[in-house]
């Protein structure tokens, strides 16, 4: 049997206590670690979070917890090839691809450094000046953001074990609030040995950073009253934690990032041969490719004129056709695994679900993966669908095939294109491809109700946007409706959830000893 890795929770490592689930490389099939949090005390745990991590955490300003925040970028950027080795054997993933998690983690925790350093020597954060509740100005109110004195349990899944846990621990830490993570546990180890890491080097009070594996029993029982939840999974991982009682009773704050149709709108007047054209075709097998399509962000939708559906089909194909997939040992090969063969299962469920309604335009042949076994690794090849009418397709517009699979629709004019999009009901992203500044203009204004981000490319940002499945932490992560309506990143609002917004009615001179202690917080996207 492979080694048990050690939960931290109450300032100590502990086992879980039972043998633990087992952990794979999904290429080759071997047994890398296990996990358990069988048997642990939670209630202790976060116990001892709230008290010891928490009054540590905020008896600091934000620069000082701003400068910890850097030192955690740089105690993970000194082992940075031990986490690459690790995606490479639990996530089976290319050099690049472990890029996108491993220093996406680093540069948001050095982000929200950078950020939280202008926050200075305050401890609260004031929401605007006060304003007069009586004629004569005797009396006022003015809003400020206290840090939440409770844990954040961060719940994360399995795609990016080491960004979902930096970017939600970078604005939860900076905003003096202790974290509790819960990765996802078929690629749990990457996480569990960057927590080690950080607490090894000392960085963080004892209590500020906990780690529980696997699935204990009372994850969520164990929450009190000012506690918070992060969550990134499925929906209905998220519907069973927002409607659990402990929740409802505390009413405690859940933020859910869940699964999501993403689209990619090809603008009327991109013709085959043109750049917009051009950069859509990239794009789309980009985003089929980069970690197999399992990016809770990646194109799902690919919606086209009706008269260039057929061009568009031929042009991703031929694309696609050139990926090498296979073992990332290989230098040649661009496509890695998926994370698991549970996934690998889902994605074959999912495929055959919507061939139901879609056909298919293109697919890989199993026979052309490099250095890998189809009957051992969780590998899969690109898979392009295509519908003829979006209207009448359903699953298209719901189905959510985690991995690298696309499907072309077609639209008529502009408000169908539209119309087509918000059938995701809720999605994370749409991109835009088109040359004409007006109509990205209407097509943003009239999506973004039921998208929590919108990424236009021009010709002229063809080389300078930063993609369509790319996280950025100046911009909002999250999205409405079925996307889970949770806000993560975009800046210092993202340390709203970690704060409670408080009105204190007073005589101007205690607003004005407050605010002495507060920073302004700028709401916006830093
Ligand atoms: P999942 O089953 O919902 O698992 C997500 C996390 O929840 C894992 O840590 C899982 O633990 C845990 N979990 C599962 N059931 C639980 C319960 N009853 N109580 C407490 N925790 C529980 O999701 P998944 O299928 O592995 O993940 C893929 C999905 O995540 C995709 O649909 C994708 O779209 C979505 N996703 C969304 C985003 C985003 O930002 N919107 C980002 C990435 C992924 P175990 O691993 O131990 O089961």
């Amino acid at each position: 049997m492979t080694r048990l890795l050690d939960n931290h929770l109450a300032g100590r490592w502990q086992a879980g206590h039972d043998a633990g689930a087992p952990l794979f490389d999904p290429v080759l099939g071997t047994e890398l670690a296990r996990v358990s949090g069988a048997g642990l005390d939670l209630a202790e745990g976060y116990a001892f979070a709230r008290a010891q991590g928490g009054d540590a955490l905020r008896a600091l300003t934000y620069a000082q917890r701003s400068a910890q925040l850097a030192r955690i970028a740089e105690v993970l950027q000194e082992k940075r090839d031990a986490w690459y080795d690790i995606a490479l054997q639990n996530s089976g993933t290319t050099r690049n691809d472990s890029a996108v998690d491993i220093d996406g983690a680093i540069y948001t925790l050095g982000q929200y450094a950078r950020w939280g350093a202008k926050l200075g020597a305050a401890r609260c954060l004031a929401d605007g000046d006060p304003v007069k509740l009586g004629r004569d100005g005797s009396f006022q109110s003015g809003h400020f953001l206290v840090p939440q004195r409770g844990i954040a349990l961060l719940v994360n899944a399995f795609n990016f074990p080491a960004w979902g846990l930096w970017e939600k621990a970078a604005p939860a830490l900076l905003s003096g609030v202790p974290v509790v993570v819960k990765p996802a546990t078929a690629t749990a180890w990457l996480t569990q040995q960057m927590v080690a890491a950080v607490i090894e080097a000392g960085v963080l009070p004892p209590g500020a950073l906990s780690i529980v594996c696997g699935r204990p029993d009372g994850l969520i029982e164990a929450l009190a009253p000012f506690d918070l939840v992060s969550f990134t999974g499925s929906a209905d991982t998220a519907r069973a934690i927002c409607a659990h009682e402990n929740v409802l009773r505390h009413a405690i704050r859940v933020n859910a990032e869940t699964d999501s149709l993403n689209s990619a709108l090809l603008g009327p007047d991109a013709a085959p041969g043109s750049d917009a054209f051009a950069l859509m075709v990239k794009e789309v097998v980009r985003e089929m490719t980069v970690k197999s399509g399992q990016k809770c962000t990646a194109i799902r939708r690919v919606l086209v004129p009706r008269e260039r559906a057929a061009a568009a089909t031929e042009a991703i194909a031929a694309a696609l056709a050139a990926v090498k997939v296979g073992n990332p040992r290989n230098d040649a090969v661009r496509m890695g695994a998926l994370a698991s063969r549970a996934q690998l299962a889902a994605v074959r469920a999912g495929l055959a679900a919507l061939q139901s309604e879609a056909q298919l335009a293109w697919a890989g042949d199993d026979a052309d993966l490099v250095d890998a076994d189809p009957k051992v690794a969780a590998c899969v090849m690109p898979h392009l669908l295509k519908v003829d009418d979006g209207d009448a397709s359903k699953l298209v517009h719901d189905v959510e095939v985690f991995g690298p699979v696309a499907t072309v629709v077609p639209y008529r004019d502009a408000g169908h294109a539209f119309t087509l999009a918000r059938r995701g009901y809720g999605s994370l992203v749409a991109s835009l491809f088109t040359d004409d500044a007006a109509f990205a203009a209407r097509a943003a204004a009239q999506m973004a109700h039921a998208h929590g981000r919108l990424h236009v490319v021009t010709p002229a940002v063809g080389k300078t946007h930063t993609g369509h499945g790319n996280v950025m932490p100046m911009s909002l992560h999250g999205g409405p409706g079925r996307a889970g309506g949770g806000e993560e990143l975009g800046g210092l609002r993202a340390l709203a959830f970690y704060h409670q917004r408080s009105a204190v009615q007073a005589p101007p001179e205690v607003l004005a000893k407050l605010a002495e202690g507060a920073a302004p917080w700028q709401g916006g996207t830093g």
